[in-house]
């Protein structure tokens, strides 16, 4: 091929940029022409298409967020939608695309792939709830984000002797939770992968302070089925703590990507344009114990992410 597209889509994510660089950078490199793609599946229906030259991902490296925008597109859900994006595609002349995204992104990616459009997938979302990958773009950062902000609720919370609940992203995937769970020195965890027990919960809180701690950190993952006020409430009927709650939201998914994030997005980026420039397409590109991996498109998109549940024990052991 000679002449590609790349977009990212869905919820941006640290690292996306990276991912944006490589591929315009090795694209280059090979000769072959390479065309950003604004605001996701909306910018295909739009035609809303930039050349990248070198200097068009200088600097970008470190940023967090994406320089192509990102969207959520309901047009692109529609037949419609999808022939009016290859349409343009064909318009322009561009062979096969990259889709830098999660999950949805990657419902798409196969729609297209289906009526016959070459692309790659790679995973660019902070929820890690792809399960034919290690890990996605992002997730790194997002952990290393709430770890920052566990350290900074430590401070108060120790000197108030307080509880606080911490409700963290992941939409169904409790991965965000249970890894700066384990590496923030969390109480207790609340995925969407494990019923919740609210007395147990209570209990090993009400013990934990019997023994002498002074505060104490529940993280609950968004996909659980209970709002944290709720979450409160039902503690307060339960104990004598005082709790507070704090929603991190959005601030997980901005800042600067860690090494991780921008090893994972520069080794998939790479991979995807190599992958086109040889006219191989319908793949998901991932990691597997560190190695790059590719499965096609229908196949990884089925793979449903398994939760780590070993480590729900070794959460209980060590926050005592
Ligand atoms: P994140 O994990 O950050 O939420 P995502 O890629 O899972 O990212 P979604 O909002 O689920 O985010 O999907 C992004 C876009 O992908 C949607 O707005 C829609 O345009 C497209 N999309 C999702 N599912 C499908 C589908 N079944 N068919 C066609 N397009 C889809």
């Amino acid at each position: 091929m000679k002449r590609i597209g790349i977009l990212t889509s869905g919820g941006d994510a640290p690292g996306m940029n990276a991912a944006i660089r490589a591929a315009v950078r090795t694209a280059l490199y090979h000769d072959m022409e390479i065309i950003g793609i604004e605001r996701g599946y909306e910018g295909l229906i739009e035609g809303s298409f930039r050349g990248m030259d070198l200097a068009s991902v200088g600097d970008i490296l470190h940023r967090g967020g994406t320089v192509l925008k990102t969207a959520r597109s309901e047009r692109f859900m529609t037949e419609e939608g999808q022939l009016e994006a290859m349409n343009n595609l064909e318009k322009c002349g561009i062979e096969g695309i990259i889709v830098c995204g999660g999950d949805g992104s990657y419902r798409g990616a196969a729609e297209l792939s289906r009526r016959g459009v070459p692309v790659i997938g790679i995973p660019g979302t902070i929820d890690n709830d792809m399960g034919y990958t290690d890990y996605t773009i992002g997730y790194d950062t997002a952990v290393n984000t709430v770890l920052d902000a566990i350290s900074m609720l430590r401070d108060t919370t120790s000197s108030h002797e307080r509880t606080t609940i911490l409700e963290v992203m992941g939409r169904d995937c409790g991965d965000i939770a249970l890894y700066a769970g384990l590496t923030g020195g969390a109480d207790g965890i609340l995925i969407p992968e494990l019923p919740v027990d609210l007395d147990e919960l209570a209990a090993k809180l009400e013990e934990g302070m019997a023994r002498g701690k002074n505060h104490s950190l529940i993280i609950k993952a968004e996909g659980v089925d209970i709002s944290v006020e709720e979450l409160k409430r039902e503690l307060d009927k339960r104990t004598n703590l005082d709790i507070r709650t704090v929603v991190l939201a959005y601030l997980q998914r901005g800042g600067s990507p860690t090494a991780r994030d921008r090893m994972l997005a520069t080794l998939t980026a790479n991979k995807a344009v190599e992958l086109l420039r040889n006219d191989e397409y319908g793949y998901a590109v991932g990691t597997v114990r560190g190695e790059v991996i590719k499965m096609p498109l229908e196949k990884a998109v089925a793979i449903k992410r398994e939760a780590d549940l070993y480590l729900i024990p070794m959460i209980d052991m060590l926050s005592r």
